[in-house]
Formats: C-alpha cells, structure tokens, sequence
C-alpha cells in the first residue's frame, strides 16, 4: 500500500499492521473493519467514569449489534440495552443473562411486550398506557418507566429524544397515574430511566437533565435503579483536532450528584447510563473502492461503493465522517509526484445508489484521488451496519475484526444474490 492520507488510523494503529488495500482485496468492499483493542478501550473508558460504586453500563446494541462485538461488549462486563425482540434474540445468543438486558420499548404490540415477558429480561415502558398493557400481561411483575424530564439535547433534530417536543417518554406530570396502575396491577417499579438525545460533546445538558430525573425517583421511594440514558459523543472531525469527550469533567460532576441522591434515598441505589455510540463509533472503518472520478459542471465527484444504504448518516443527519486514502501500488499514476499528491483539492465523494441525496461526503477537500484507490469512512461503528440495507437490491457487506494480536477474522459474511430472493413466493402463472 502507498499511504496517501492515512493519519488518524496510523496515530492509533487501527489496522494493527494489516495493509487496508489488502484487506478489501481479500473480503471485499465495502468491508466493515473492527478494531477489538479500540473497542475494548471504550467500554472501560465508560466503566470507569465515575468512582460511585454501584454503576453499570449497558451498551445500547442499537449502534451496532454485530454478534461478535457483543460477545467482547460482554467480556468486558457491560450489561445492554434493546430496542427489539430482535436485539433481545442475539444478545441473549451473545451470552447476556435476561436480567443484563434492558429491554426499552416504544409503542409495542401486546405479541412484542408478550416476548420480552417470557424472555425474562428487564422491561422499561414509555407511556401510560404501555404501563397498563403491561400490567395486563405480567400483574405482580418488575416493571420499569421511561421518563421525559423535558430537557433534550443532541447533534441533530432528528436525534434529539427528551424534550417536549418528542415522542419518547412519560410526562412526569403523569406520575399520579403510573402510580395507580402500578397499584391497579401489583407491579413494582424497579426503575426508572431518561434518554435526553445523541451525541453531546460536553456534558453539561447530560449532567443537567439529571436533576429532573432525580427529583422523579424521589417520588418512589422502593427504586433499585436509575437510568440516566446514552448519547456520549465522539470527536467526529479528528482530521481537525476536535477533543474527545471530557470524560474526567463528566465523571466528577456525576460522581457528586450521585453520591448526594444516595444520601438522601437511604441506599446506595443503582445507576446505569445507555451509551451506544461512543462504545461502538471509532472501534470501525468503514473501507470502500473508488470506481469512477468525474467532472459534472463545475464539480468533481469521486464515485465509490459506499451508497447510503451501506451508511446512512451523511444522508440522513448531514454527518460528517472523516475520509482516508489508501492506494494500491499496482495503481497506473503517471501523472504523479510527490507535490501533486500533497494538493488538497474539492471533491464530493458519492456511492452507486440512483438518488441524488447518496453524498458521503459534500466539497471535501482532500489529497488527488485517483480510481481504483481504496477509502477509509472514519468513525463508522455506530449506526452503520445496523442502518444498512439492501435499497437498490444491494448485498449488505461484510464485517472482520481485527483481534489484539493482529489475526483478522469474518465476524459477518457478505450478502449473496440468493440472500436478496430467500422470502420470496413467486406467482404460479
Ligand atoms: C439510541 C439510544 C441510546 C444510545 O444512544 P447513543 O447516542 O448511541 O449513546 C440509549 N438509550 C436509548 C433509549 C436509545 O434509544
């Protein structure tokens, strides 16, 4: 490989000695690359954040919920969340016990509430009448509430959870009818949990929105958990220097505010936070090939095999992703000396999807590139793959992990054609 522009990957040694042209020769593109050693990394970052001592972290799965990635999520002792009967079914095959999974769900049928039932696993509902539902189902049971403090906060409209302009969550205006149901049905509230919204950059409006969640759980007095919710954010813009996280700050601001609450309660009560993204967003690389580069109007375009139904942030939020490039030495560059391939030029950076809107990255000025070289999508750990699909009857890519010691192993086959067809009746006619 001749190094174009790789600098993030190489000040953390993410390819772990492994050559980024070879892999996509050897799997194919695109090719989700994981990191075990970065991956590993985050979790205790996060296990490590406060000294308070009954603290459990649960990755929220949604972000990524690569079946081996769990099984390391889960070595590294965090506990999970789901969204689905779907997450609940591969955690449980990753070797999370019911009672490590948080299930938190969102206007569910009876038949979905009904699975997480019999799964055993913690249920967290998010209205009134979902409480009631689930009263119905399992009187007598454990049951948790999610709460909208009415604080939200995130990088995007879209991403923004609490806040009185969501759907998520019970008003804790409320709390006088969760309370009769809770009665109505024998239940008991063993917790209760927030999610303000997706990637602060400090924690100010996290530590904030606490206030409101503790003033909540001082109305019920026999709690064995708080939830405080996700949304950690990770320094999309490294190229530039953009700091991490101020996990130290966050940790000591939360760390006075949940000793005091335990203070106060009597007992020295659970907290749990959600985190998704910061567990799971730099551990991958997302890698691509460049097939065609071209002149429309006054603009270039680099044209690769990163559409968006293989990652659909940048379409769907506007996010930035950083982009490197590796290239092949076998690639034909007569043209090429050293001070063209140091010019930054203005590109836009497009997958093979029929739709205008499949931009990866808009005027992103980087070194020449040239067809044929390979790309690295920063930060594609969260969101990517579990946000694929097969739009444009497209096979959704594979996905290898790089192990501490450097092997690289398939965690994900490729799709196949035959996979496109497999639920398909056709027609006797
Ligand atoms: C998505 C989600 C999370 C994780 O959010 P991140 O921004 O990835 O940390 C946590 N909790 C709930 C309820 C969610 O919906």
């Amino acid at each position: 490989m001749r190094s174009v522009y790789t600098k993030v990957t190489d000040s953390m040694n993410f390819f772990e000695g492994n050559d980024p042209v070879e892999l996509a020769k050897t799997y194919g593109t695109p090719l989700y690359v994981c990191n075990e050693r970065i991956l590993r990394s985050r979790c205790r970052d996060l296990k490590h954040l406060v000294t308070y001592p009954n603290f459990v972290v649960d990755y929220s799965a949604k972000a990524n919920s690569n079946l081996a990635f769990l099984q390391i999520v889960r070595s590294e002792g965090l506990e999970v969340d789901a969204m689905s009967p779907g997450e609940i079914y591969v955690e449980k095959m990753a070797g999370f016990a019911p009672k490590e999974i948080f299930y938190i769900c969102n206007n569910v049928s009876e038949e979905e509430m009904q699975y997480a039932i019999d799964e055993d696993v913690i249920v967290s509902v998010d209205s009134v009448s979902q409480l009631e539902m689930f009263g119905r189902l399992a009187p007598g049971h454990d049951v948790a509430v999610r709460f909208n403090p009415g604080v939200g906060a995130g990088h995007h409209e879209k991403v923004v959870t609490a806040g009185k302009k969501t759907k998520f969550g019970v008003d804790p205006e409320f709390i006088p009818q969760v309370k009769e149901i809770l009665k109505k049905y024998d239940l008991h509230l063993i917790g209760i949990n927030q999610h303000i919204g997706s990637l602060f950059m400090t924690g100010d409006a996290f530590v904030k929105s606490i206030d409101s969640l503790l003033e909540i759980a001082a109305q019920f007095p026999d709690l064995d958990f708080i939830d405080m919710g996700g949304g950690f954010g990770i320094p999309y813009k490294k190229e530039d220097g953009e700091a991490p996280l101020d996990l130290k700050n966050l940790g000591e601001a939360l760390d006075k505010k949940l000793f005091e609450f335990a203070e106060k309660y009597g007992k020295m009560i659970k907290f749990r936070i959600e985190p998704g993204r910061y567990i799971s967003a730099e551990s991958n690389v997302l890698l691509g090939q460049v097939h065609s580069i071209k002149h429309n109007h006054d603009k270039k375009f680099v044209g690769c095999d990163i559409g968006f139904q293989v990652l659909i942030r940048p379409a769907m939020y506007d996010s930035y992703h950083g982009i490197e490039i590796y290239r092949p030495d076998e690639t034909k560059q007569a043209d090429e000396t050293a001070e063209t391939a140091a010019l930054a030029e203005l590109v836009t950076v497009v997958g093979n999807i029929c739709e205008s809107g499949d931009i990866l990255a808009k005027d992103r000025l980087l070194p020449p590139i040239k067809e044929g070289d390979i790309l690295g999508v920063l930060d594609a750990g969260a969101y990517g793959f579990t946000m694929s699909s097969n739009y444009n009857n497209r096979l959704r890519p594979a996905e290898i992990l790089i192990r501490e010691n450097g092997d690289v192993v398939l965690t994900r086959r490729r799709e196949k054609l035959e996979d496109l067809v497999k639920d398909l009746i056709p027609l006797d006619l």
